[in-house]
């Protein structure tokens, strides 16, 4: 089947389509800074050259017609015409507590989707967008909306649940929710399913550390997410490109007190003022951290010791909520590119039965094991595809439309 992905932001349009068949990706596309005076579309497809675009772009209609075009443009499309993509998935980042598994878009599932705003109002608001405009132009094919909050919600009460005034969930939905869903679930069936080419018997308990520019560790029992460590927001947990994670929920207060800051101010000192950027105060990039790190800079040193000593504390909670720990799977752009973030989140975990191997963690690419032939918990490199997985949950639900 031929499906169109589509990632909707508030400035961008990004888009794959994938023939499930093979897995391959028949074309990909970008439309950025939409709404603002300048905007720029890139598209390529499968074999042939790539097509830029520069003209203002100025709404996610005006980005999806563009998109639509270079598909099916003669010399630079992958399809003939648009009849020929079977279903659309949609990422979507906050389905809550209602929508729990990728679904058809309909009316109340949009509804649904625009109540979850309160909880995602930079994301969802965007991933709708993107969704209206898809309905206007294929109004007759399937669209699904696949979540980014689904593969969390497995996990128990006592994992979601915040211990503050029961009636502040009740009545307002705060809760632990997670995000990257389809990458943890991606990469961690491979790993599962690599573990298993191992030798690996038995229930299988992995934690999958999805570290790029956002970053989530999450664990996951036999498939199923137990514990995850971004929460109502993706604000929560590791440290991130300009999001510090976890910090004393009293130091908000002390700031409004001290500074008089509002709630905006405070919204961007947590999501754009901190992490890596933060703390060393040169970049919010690994690659520029690490550089500055090995020339001695002390303060992007640090960054980089704050950030892989709380994924290490991370995986160590999480092998005891699980009970048991058989691997750990580095994804994500640090996570599969970063020898040196692995190593530094890896050290001390001997406890744990992981033994790194450094020659394997410094070389080699794609998937792959990097942990020592007896090690007894595995370390796993497996590069992310929330595309494919998008992709692959449009199929089933598209697949049982066509059967119903
Ligand atoms: P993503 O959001 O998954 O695209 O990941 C972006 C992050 O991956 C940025 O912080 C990049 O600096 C980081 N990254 C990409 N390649 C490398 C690399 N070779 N070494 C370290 N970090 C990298």
């Amino acid at each position: 089947m031929k499906v169109l992905v589509v990632n909707s932001g508030s400035s961008s349009l990004k888009y794959q389509l994938i023939d499930t068949s093979s897995d391959a990706i028949l074309a990909r596309g970008l439309a950025e800074r939409i709404g603002m005076a300048s905007g720029r579309l890139k598209h390529v497809s499968e074999g042939r050259s790539e097509l830029v675009l520069e003209q203002p772009i100025p709404d996610h209609v005006t980005a999806t017609d563009l998109a639509f075009s270079a598909l099916v443009d003669p010399q630079h499309g992958a399809v003939s015409t648009l009849d020929e993509i079977e279903a659309v998935g949609h990422r979507v980042v906050h389905g809550g507590e209602k929508l729990t598994r990728a679904v058809r878009i309909d009316d109340e599932v949009i509804r649904a989707i625009e109540e979850m705003s309160a909880l995602a109002p930079l994301h969802n608001p965007p991933n709708l967008m993107g969704i209206r405009a898809c309905l206007e132009r294929m109004p007759h094919t399937p669209q699904v909306a696949v979540f980014d909050t689904a593969f969390h919600s497995t996990m128990p009460p006592y994992a979601y649940m915040y211990a503050l005034p029961y009636e502040l969930y009740s009545k307002l939905g705060i809760r632990r929710y997670g995000f990257h869903g389809s990458s943890h679930k991606y990469v961690s069936a491979r790993a599962a399913r690599l573990l298993r080419e191992m030798g690996h018997e038995g229930d299988t308990h992995i934690v999958t550390c999805h570290l790029g520019n956002g970053c989530s560790a999450t664990a996951v029992v036999n498939g199923r997410a137990v514990d995850t460590s971004m929460g109502m927001t993706p604000a929560e947990g590791l440290v991130m490109g300009t999001r510090g994670g976890d910090i004393d929920p009293a130091i908000l207060p002390f700031l409004i007190k001290k500074y008089g800051w509002s709630a905006d101010e405070l919204e961007t000192l947590i999501n754009k003022k901190g992490g890596l950027l933060g703390l060393s105060g040169a970049s919010n990039d690994m690659r520029d951290v690490e550089e500055r790190a090995g020339k001695g800079d002390a303060r992007s040193r640090l960054a980089l010791e704050v950030f892989c000593y709380r994924v290490r504390k991370y995986i160590g909670a999480y092998a005891a909520a699980m009970g048991g720990l058989d691997a750990v799977v580095f994804t994500g752009g640090i996570g599969e590119n970063s020898p040196t973030v692995r190593e530094m989140c890896c050290q001390g975990l001997e406890v744990l039965g992981v033994a790194l191997d450094p020659e394997l963690n410094a070389s080699g690419r794609g998937e792959r094991c990097v942990s020592c032939e007896d090690s007894r918990a595995k370390v796993l490199v497996i590069p992310t595809n929330e595309e494919l997985e998008i992709a692959r949950e449009t199929v089933e639900i598209a697949s049982a439309l066509q059967v119903g």
